[in-house]
Parts: structure tokens; C-alpha cells; sequence
């Protein structure tokens, strides 16, 4: 028979929960606390007193509620104080913020990515954007780690970046670039950027509460973050999601990947700039033109929008059969493709997708919107402290 917990495990995991619990949802009180947690007044009150120690969280009066009685004393995450660096390399954009503890961006810099800006061209420019936000935080702050989310195929053991899309990158350590560029002695967790968004929109997005969730991002293909379960599945090497690359079309289009007829093909950037006649366009705005110019009533741009909506629904009817997800998030790109094309993407669904699996499906939009992956991104970092909150800094 395998031994029990410890006692320290056990105060280890109350710690993490209780630590979850307000920067998840932000201020609480004792009260709400002992209900949440189903731990007795006393425990709460001397797990605060180890974070407080610490400097993860404060205590305080509550705002005056105007009931008779003593007020229980409110719980909250020191945000300012206590934060994690976030990064996000997206196709076109390079984004780093400083995120504090309770989710919220305390500095940010978005900057322009041109495609093709390798690894060793990308790391400085995060790393002067760091810099920069470096000399607003307060002296008495703790980093308690950094997060990267990034567009390509990420190993989970350590981070590698095995391939990135329209970049040229081939198994780039973009986390150990990016520390030796900063000199900061923090840990780097390094995920992709549709896991990434997908982990961020079920913590405190759209998709909380909600267990089972398929998250598709768009940008020059499409990936999918899913939440199984509860947890991320990202397979045995930290690839899976690779959804973009269904096979749909027996020798359809070419892809990026080698092969022939992949959902991207028809879905992605350059399908759908094919089907509007814009073959030499590239790039967000590119493809933000077509959306526009069907809006408007230009017919081959409405066919081509129509055609793409409707291989969204097919492939979407693969993925709720095969998971029955509870909720469909479209981000980046596809959420252009959805709010563009819904009734062709219900259509389709509905035709294609079998009842029982669709029957509590729903379709959303982020609600962190493009900001999805930096807060995940975020996210990663605390996961380590929430882990083992006496074990920061
Ligand atoms: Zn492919």
C-alpha cells in the first residue's frame, strides 16, 4: 500500500488551492473561503498567514456592506506586487507584458512581427520590450516566472520549438534564447499558442467552468487547444492538436507540411485569399480584405467566405464527434471565418456532426479575445507557484 499524503503535502496543496482560489476569482473572504475550500476557520486563517508571509497575498477589512456583525477580513492577491513575464510570438506580432498575480496586464508592448524573423531576430526585440518595462516595477517585486506562447510545434519536456509556420523555424530553443537575452534567472515555460489561448479561455475566460472545450486558432494555418476532461491533452510529445492538418480532401491543395489536402488548405490564410481570386495577397489584413469585401457585396469574396464557412463546419463536425466538447471557441483568425460565416458553419455542423455529440455544444468567440495567449502564456508561470506557493521567489 503506497503511504498517504504528508502533512506537509497536504498544507502544500491547501496553500495552492486556497492561492488558486483568489487569483482566479480576486478578493474573497474568510468566509467564502472555509464554504469553497471545505476547510475550518482556523486552517484558512493560518494558511493566509503563510502566504501573507510570503507576500503573495494581504488581508483587510472589507468595504463597508452595511450589515450588523464583525465583517469577515477579505483575502486578496498582492497583483501589483507579484507577477510573471508573458510573451507571445504570433505570426505577426510579437507581445510581451508583465502580468500580475489575479491575471491582470500590468505593462505591456505589442510590436509588429515581419514573417520570416527568426528566433535569434525575435528574442532581442521581447527582450528590449522587458527592458524597458524593467524599469517601472517596484523594488520589492517578485517575479515568479515567465510564459511564452508561440506559434509552431512545441516539445513538452523542454520547450523546443520543433517547427514554427511561415517563420523557417526548426527546432529553435526559444526559452533558453530568450533567458540568455534578458539575464533573468526565472524559469521559462514555453507552450503553443493555441494550448496556450485554450488554457488561458477555460482559467478565467469563456470557457470556465466548462470541462471539455476545443479552442481553434487561426493564423496562416489553424491549430486546436482542447481541454479534455479538465485538462490540457497535448499528446505524448506535446504535439497533438495539430487539427489544421486533417486530411480532407484526397490529393487536394498543397500544405505547408509536406502534404496534400490538410483542413488548413481550405480554411486557412492562403485558401481562402486562393478562392477570392487574391492568390498573391498575404497576411491579417489581406484576409481581413476579403471578409470586408463580402460584407460589402463583392460576389466572389461572398462565394469564397460561404465556401470556407462551410469546410469550418465540416471539420468541426470531425472534432465534436471525435471529443463532444461542450464548447467551441473560434480565435485569431477563425473567429474572422465564424462571425463571417456562421449560418454555413451551423449548417454544416448540423448536418455532419452526430446529435448526441452536438447536443450541448456551444459555439463562442473568445472572451480574452486576442489577448488569449499572453494571459495564458501568464498562466503557464503561475502554475509553478500555485504548485508550491512557499517555494517563491
Ligand atoms: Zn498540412
Amino acid at each position: 500500500m503506497r503511504p498517504g499524503p504528508s502533512q506537509d503535502d497536504v498544507r502544500r496543496q491547501n496553500l495552492g488551492a486556497l492561492l488558486r482560489h483568489v487569483h482566479v476569482h480576486g478578493a474573497t473572504t474568510r468566509a467564502e473561503l472555509t464554504t469553497t475550500l471545505g476547510l475550518n476557520r482556523s486552517t484558512i486563517g493560518a494558511l493566509t498567514a503563510d502566504l501573507s508571509a510570503v507576500g503573495l497575498v494581504s488581508e483587510g477589512a472589507p468595504k463597508e456592506t452595511g450589515r450588523a456583525g464583525r465583517p469577515s477580513l477579505v483575502v486578496r492577491p498582492e497583483s501589483a506586487r507579484v507577477y510573471a513575464y508573458a510573451y507571445s510570438v504570433e505570426v505577426d506580432r510579437l507581445r510581451a507584458a508583465r502580468v500580475g498575480l489575479g491575471g491582470a496586464v500590468l505593462d505591456r508592448r505589442d510590436l509588429d512581427r515581419p514573417r520570416g524573423l527568426l528566433a535569434a531576430e525575435a528574442a532581442p526585440l521581447l527582450a528590449g520590450a522587458v527592458k524597458e518595462m524593467q524599469q517601472m516595477v517596484p523594488a520589492d517585486a517578485i517575479c515568479v516566472g515567465a510564459g511564452v506562447a508561440v506559434c509552431g510545434m512545441v516539445r513538452r519536456d523542454d520547450g523546443l520549438v520543433r517547427l514554427g509556420p511561415a517563420s523557417g523555424w526548426v527546432d529553435e530553443p526559444i526559452g533558453a534564447t530568450l533567458a540568455d537575452e534578458l539575464g533573468i534567472d526565472v524559469p521559462i515555460t514555453v507552450g503553443n499558442v493555441a494550448d496556450v489561448a485554450a488554457f488561458a479561455e477555460h482559467a478565467r475566460g469563456v470557457a470556465a467552468g466548462c470541462d471539455n472545450v476545443l479552442y481553434l486558432y487561426g493564423d496562416v494555418g489553424v491549430g486546436a487547444g482542447i481541454i479534455a476532461g479538465g485538462r490540457r491533452l497535448t499528446g505524448h510529445g506535446g504535439y497533438g492538436g495539430e487539427v489544421g492538418h486533417m486530411k480532407v480532401v484526397r490529393d487536394g491543395w498543397p500544405c505547408e507540411c509536406g502534404a496534400r489536402g490538410c483542413w488548413e488548405t481550405e480554411i486557412g490564410e492562403h485558401g481562402l485569399l486562393r478562392a477570392a481570386g487574391r492568390s498573391d495577397a498575404r497576411g491579417r489584413d489581406a484576409l481581413l480584405g476579403v471578409f470586408d469585401a463580402a460584407d460589402r457585396g463583392d460576389a466572389r469574396a461572398q462565394t469564397a467566405v460561404r465556401q470556407a464557412g462551410d469546410w469550418l463546419g465540416f471539420g468541426v463536425a470531425n472534432l465534436v464527434n471525435v471529443f463532444n466538447p461542450e464548447m467551441v471557441i473560434f480565435g485569431g483568425t477563425m473567429r474572422d471565418l465564424y462571425l463571417a460565416a456562421a449560418a454555413q458553419v451551423r449548417s454544416r455542423l448540423n448536418s455532419n456532426a452526430l446529435g448526441a455529440c452536438l447536443e450541448h455544444v456551444r459555439l463562442r468567440t473568445p472572451q480574452l479575445g486576442t489577448d488569449a495567449p499572453l494571459i495564458g502564456a501568464a498562466e503557464l508561470a503561475f502554475e509553478r507557484l500555485l504548485a508550491d506557493p512557499l517555494d517563491v521567489g
